[in-house]
């Protein structure tokens, strides 16, 4: 076996033995004792503020205002105190660029004095303009174009309704200030200013429909997020012989193994003890951050693991998923491990996705899509069902194109997660209860124990909602919608933000519509009449077969339902002024933000394939190439010196000998083929005339190379290939 191959294996079955004897540095304490130890947030304001000042600071939260001198002063006070006291020297503005990573600038603590006699002195200093605003330079992030129009000035101001938190990194401790990042003229630069926007309007629009429905006293209404989040966890010794790995986050050649996940074994299934002590030291991090992780489990590729928290208020939810994903990372290399968030690390096997739990509440506490134990609730249920329905109607498209990005390509359609067309799945009970509504008829006798829509007595809905269907990219589960098309690196702001504002425009609709039904009728009524018009309205979203069937891909182009079935196609919905004009009306988003963002995605979109490209070349050239030219010396070495051998045996290897050289001649024009196509690119200015040019040239030159590589791999003795097998990274677990 080669060398470097042998000694990496080596190495990690040792570090894998090596954990299943070491003593977990878990503490031992109750997890209540310390969790969020490490965050700051509206419970430790009240604890340590005034009276009024705390109480100012709630009414600058409810109702959007700029903080009191006053009180931002007390409380940049009390953040200090709190973060010198747990040891940390600096802070910093930590902000989503719309990289989709998180940004962060740091300062010092400290103030320094002169005094009289040119003597310094130092203090812990905080300001709190210093908690509030920050000016990074905006000029090296990405803006999409919106820098030409505009000053490359970029500001970033504090987020007081997400926590604060300490960031711990070695022998650092780093207070993180939650931020909004803005251009000069308030254009968004990040992906948090839009959240926010778009939670703010459905709120509104929320409300002025639930007040229609007879909950009058209703005054806000708050989005929740629970995000599952999907990963793989590889041995760094075999990562540091992977340059695709480390460079793009995937594998960009490897045979896939003779042992994929065939077995179904690896779902549930006991996890790895290494791997376990890894999730015991990350949740012990994420819990000290104030993250109410919950589930741990395996998946169903070999490596692949999930992990998901308990819901929270949706814009805090999204920070601490992008917080989850760095410490995942972060505490994984502590394990001596890489953790893969990408879509698709490995062919063969299942990518990676981060289902969105998604719901919304009222200021009870209630969830609008609980079905209830009132008839009003369940009435109330059925029109907010409504809604949802006609929102991922009206927007499918804007919704596709919100979780478009080159790794989630490898996913969507690939029968393994959801296609790539969006619909909703109900489940057969509430299809039942809808229909009967749509054609006034009297319920299944199944379904009229669970709802009985005699008009005066509404019923109880179940809430126990078993059926499943894992090929639907949008399923209703019983209390929540799981968007489950989002793909496993995506921070979840933008498709969050996207469903938000297509919600908030069809509640807007709802209660236009619904205004004169109740006119001089009865409400329940009107309400009903009005769900009845809705879902007939909605209906050719709802879909409850197979999401991986060719039949439904017709279906789909027949119901006029969007296709997009790639990202460089998705992208194109935000060029088109008619599909996304309602980001516009509600203010979600300005036209010049959506350009940006248009841009952003397509170069990134871009440049990430363009590197995949470049990195498979230099691996194809400078690895793989040389190994079967060495592979090819020694055969025709062995068959000259053969001649003693029996004409038969000659034959077999003439015949053998023939089959490599195929590899070298399939080898050496796919790499000629992919230089340039890489030129091609490198000579194409227009971002969007070089996305359709990878669609067409780029991918298939990729593809066709990776498919020589991996030939050779299969052919060349175990000793000649340099690289760490799909076997050894993804199975060597179960050799401890
Ligand atoms: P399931 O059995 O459907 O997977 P779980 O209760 O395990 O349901 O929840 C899966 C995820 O959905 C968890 O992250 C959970 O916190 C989240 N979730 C549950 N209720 C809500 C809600 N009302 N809003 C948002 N997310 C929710
Ligand atoms: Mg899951």
């Amino acid at each position: 076996m080669h060398q470097q191959r042998f000694l990496a294996l080596q190495k990690a079955i040792s570090k894998n033995s090596a954990h299943l004897n070491s003593t977990s540095q878990v503490p031992s304490e109750p997890i209540s004792h310390y969790f969020g130890s490490h965050s700051f947030g509206l419970g430790n304001m009240r604890e340590k503020l005034s009276k009024e000042a705390y109480q100012d600071l709630l009414w600058s939260l409810d109702h959007g205002k700029k903080l009191s001198k006053d009180t931002a002063d007390a409380i940049a006070l009390v953040v200090k105190d709190w973060s010198v006291n747990q040891g940390a020297t600096h802070f910093c503005h930590w902000f989503q660029p719309m990289t989709g990573l998180t940004a962060e600038k740091h300062d010092a603590f400290v103030s320094i004095h002169h005094s009289h006699h040119s003597e310094l002195s130092v203090i812990e200093k905080f300001t709190s303009s210093q908690l509030i605003q920050g000016e990074p330079d905006a000029s090296s992030f990405p803006n999409g174009g919106m820098r030409s129009t505009f000053e490359a000035r970029g500001y970033t101001a504090w987020d007081p309704s997400s926590p604060l938190f300490i960031l711990e990194d070695g022998n650092t401790k780093t207070l993180c200030i939650p931020c909004v990042f803005f251009g000069y003229h308030g254009q968004a630069l990040d992906m948090k200013t839009p959240l926010l926007r778009s939670t703010e309007v459905i709120s509104q629009k929320a409300c002025e429909f639930l007040k229609l429905l007879g909950d009058i006293d209703v005054k806000r209404v708050n989005c929740t997020l629970g995000a599952e989040q999907e990963y793989f966890l590889i041995d760094k010794n075999f990562i540091s012989l992977r340059p695709d790995i480390y460079m793009t986050g995937r594998s960009l050649l490897g045979a896939t193994t003779a042992r994929g996940q065939q077995f179904e074994d690896h779902y549930f299934g006991a996890i790895p003890t290494r791997v376990k002590n890894f999730m015991a030291d990350a949740e012990k991090e994420l819990f000290q951050l104030g993250i109410p992780v919950k589930t741990r489990h395996n998946e169903v590729a070999p490596s692949q693991f999930e992990l998901a928290p308990i819901f929270e208020d949706l814009n805090i939810a999204v920070d601490h998923n992008v917080l989850t994903m760095e410490t995942l990372r972060r505490v994984a290399l502590k394990h001596g491990l890489i953790c893969l968030l990408h879509e698709k690390p490995f062919a063969g096997v299942n990518g990676s996705g981060k289902h969105c739990n998604w719901s919304i509440a009222n200021d009870k506490g209630e969830n609008l899509l609980e079905p209830g134990s009132t008839p009003h609730q369940n009435l109330r249920f059925l029109a907010i069902l409504a809604v949802i329905l006609n929102a991922v109607y009206r927007h499918a498209d804007i919704l596709r194109a919100s979780i478009a990005s080159a790794g989630n390509d490898h996913r969507l359609g690939a029968n393994e997660a959801p296609p790539a067309i969006i619909s909703v799945f109900l489940g057969g009970l509430l299809d039942d209860i809808l229909e009967s509504i749509e054609h006034k008829r009297e319920l299944k006798a199944s379904a009229k124990e669970i709802i009985d829509l005699g008009i005066s007595k509404i019923p109880d809905v179940s809430k126990d909602y078993t059926d499943r269907n894992r090929t639907s990219p949008f399923a209703f589960t019983g209390n929540k919608f799981e968007f489950r098309a989002v793909g496993s690196s995506a921070n979840p702001s933008y498709p969050m933000m996207i469903l938000n504002a297509a919600v908030s425009e069809a509640f807007d609709i709802a209660s236009k519509e619904l205004k004169p039904m109740l006119v001089n009728s009865d409400r329940d009524e009107a309400i009903l009449n009005w769900v009845r018009s809705s879902i007939q309205n909605s209906k050719t979203i709802r879909f409850a077969g197979n999401g991986y069937s060719d039949d439904w891909k017709l279906e789909a182009k027949k119901r006029g339902l969007p296709i997009a079935s790639n990202s460089v196609e998705a992208f194109k919905f935000f060029g088109d002024h008619d599909r996304v004009k309602f980001l516009l009306d509600l203010k979600v988003l300005s036209k010049e933000e959506l350009e940006s963002h248009h841009h952003i995605f397509v170069e990134k979109y871009n440049k990430s394939i363009e590197l995949e490209a470049k990195v498979l070349l230099d691996m194809a050239q400078t690895i793989v190439a040389p190994q079967i030219e060495r592979h090819l010396s020694k055969k025709i070495q062995l068959l000259g010196a053969i001649s003693q051998l029996s004409a038969r045996t000659q034959e077999l290897y003439q015949a053998d000998l023939e089959k490599d050289q195929q590899l070298v001649q399939n080898l050496l024009p796919a790499i000629s083929e992919l230089t340039l196509a890489i030129q091609t690119i490198e000579n194409t200015e227009n971002i969007f005339a070089k996305a359709e040019s990878i669609m067409k040239a780029l991918k298939p030159a990729i593809d066709s190379l990776r498919d020589s590589c991996d030939q050779i791999e299969l052919r060349l003795s175990d000793e000649s290939w340099s690289i760490p097998k799909y076997r050894e990274m993804l199975l060597s677990h179960s050799l401890t």
